[in-house]
């Protein structure tokens, strides 16, 4: 039998989480997702395998405004992307509910406020293992409940810098980390704080991912069904035009129909806007949900840099993911303006500095660079744009139309941040934004 009560379409972070906690409501749940498992092995946690092979990345091409080809740096697997995430879950702050000022325009206010989420946050918290230290972070908004896992110490490199920061009148807070590690107790510990955590799938399973947090323990309802490798083409609309009844599949290269009650869509930012537009009808001929023509528009991805800083010291840090700062998130006191918000990222090793450099550095070079860099990451706001947006070409392919915006508080922001490095002995810095190909932070101000 084909029908269901409810379809979720995609095993990710919002496909997963949504399946998990409608599992118990006995309705009969299909998962369908168009990717299979990731399996566990060697090259997992293969620097060569994930940043020069591309592995389990999609081999699919999208457009940009160009009509240049690229590689998206997308996930399509049980999990989606969380399979690779660094595993840094964050509450947004009360404030990103409301209307901010930005120094190239306005972040709109949402239709709800941070209180409307706040009880969904502690529930997320939880089944995502999320360890942390309440109060540390001083952007943190009010929380109902204290982390249930205490936060991941810092290895010793680490401590010191956070400790010079901190020297610096600056407020580091320990990241919250949704992966299973005992900190009581690390021999009988799943996650062993390995080097290989972010963007690598983990090869032991302790990453809490959509897939281990999730789908997995979803699965053990009776009553949820996941199909994999099983794309969904197109939505088709019942005869009123004002409700999805079924969803087209291609499994295994057959086409098989099903319909629910209720469907959830959740591909991903980009694909689910994506086949609301391919389900085009004759009673909706710009796309499903799309009489505003607004589906697939204002595409936000954030202004992200990577900053590899290098001090005279080594940096021996195996798992480098517990450090932050939010000292600048709504500005600074020479900058009225939000400039975001800094986290450290998975430890360079030389196969991942080799994409951030230019070609001709040798290898012995950028081995040294690792030895010695603190891995930063930094992120922006950008605004939204009804221009950024994606589309379909006549043959279905992704177009990706998007043009940066709110650069300048990110270049403040990065100069500022190594202003505060090179106080504490940092003399070196390549700094990378990151290009279009990241499509995996973004979502579509509506
Ligand atoms: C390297 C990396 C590091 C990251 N680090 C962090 C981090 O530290 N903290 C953080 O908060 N976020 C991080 N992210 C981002 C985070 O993973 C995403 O925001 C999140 O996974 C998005 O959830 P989603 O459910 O919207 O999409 P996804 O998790 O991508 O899930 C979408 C799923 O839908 C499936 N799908 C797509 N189209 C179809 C279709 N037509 N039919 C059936 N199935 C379909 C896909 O295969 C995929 O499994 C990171 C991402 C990457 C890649
Ligand atoms: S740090 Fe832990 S969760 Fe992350 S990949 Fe290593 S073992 Fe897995």
């Amino acid at each position: 039998m084909n029908h269901y009560d409810l379809i979720i379409i995609g095993a990710g972070a919002g496909g997963g989480t949504v399946a998990y906690a409608l599992a118990p409501t006995g309705k009969r749940i299909l998962i369908l997702e168009r990717g299979g498992y990731i399996p566990q092995e060697e090259e997992n946690w293969n620097p060569d395998a994930i940043f020069q092979g591309r592995k389990y990345q999609v081999q699919e091409k999208w457009l940009d405004k160009n009509d240049e080809s690229f590689l998206p740096q997308a996930f399509y697997n049980v999990g989606g992307n969380t399979k690779v995430y660094g595993a840094a879950l964050q509450r947004m702050r009360a404030e990103d509910f409301q209307e901010v000022k930005h120094l190239e325009g306005i972040s709109p206010a949402w239709e709800l406020s941070y209180q409307d989420f706040e009880p969904y946050y502690t529930r997320a918290e939880s089944i995502f293992k999320i360890h942390g230290q309440k109060g540390e972070d001083i952007s943190e908004p009010p929380m109902s409940v204290e982390y249930t896992f205490p936060a991941i110490p810092h290895e010793p490199r680490l401590q010191e810098v956070a400790e010079d920061l901190g020297q610096l009148g600056l407020h580091p807070h320990h990241l919250t980390l949704a992966i299973d590690r005992n900190v009581a107790d690390p021999e009988t510990s799943p996650c062993i704080r390995c080097a290989t955590c972010d963007p690598y799938p983990c090869k032991i399973d302790a990453k809490m991912d959509a897939q281990k947090a999730c789908i997995d323990r979803a699965l053990e309802y009776a009553n949820v069904e996941l199909k994999i490798n099983a794309k969904v083409n197109k939505l088709i609309t019942d005869k009123t035009g004002q409700r999805v009844s079924a969803a087209v599949v291609e499994i295994d290269g057959d086409i098989v129909e099903f319909s629910a009650d209720t469907f959830i869509l959740a591909a991903g930012s980009i694909n689910s806007a994506a086949l609301l537009l391919k389900s085009a009808n004759e009673q909706h001929p710009h796309g499903l949900a799309n009489s505003s023509g607004m589906v697939g528009r204002n595409l936000m991805l954030h202004n992200h840099s990577a900053m590899f800083a290098i001090a005279d010291k080594p940096n021996p840090t195996k798992f480098q993911k517990t450090l932050g700062f939010n000292d600048f998130y709504f500005g600074s006191q020479d900058h009225n303006y939000p400039l975001g918000q800094i986290q450290m990222t998975g430890k360079s090793q030389w196969n991942r500095l080799a994409i951030f450099s230019a070609n001709s550095v040798p290898k012995a070079t950028l081995e040294y660079m690792a030895e010695y860099a603190v891995d930063w990451w930094l992120t922006s706001e950008d605004l939204p744009d009804p221009n950024n947006r994606i589309s379909l070409t006549n043959d279905g392919q992704i177009k990706v139309d998007f043009t940066r915006n709110n650069l300048k508080a990110h270049q403040d922001f990065v100069d500022m941040w190594q202003g505060y490095l090179r106080q504490i002995g940092f003399y070196f810095f390549i700094v990378k934004q990151v290009p279009l190909s990241a499509v995996w932070l973004l979502f579509f101000y509506c």
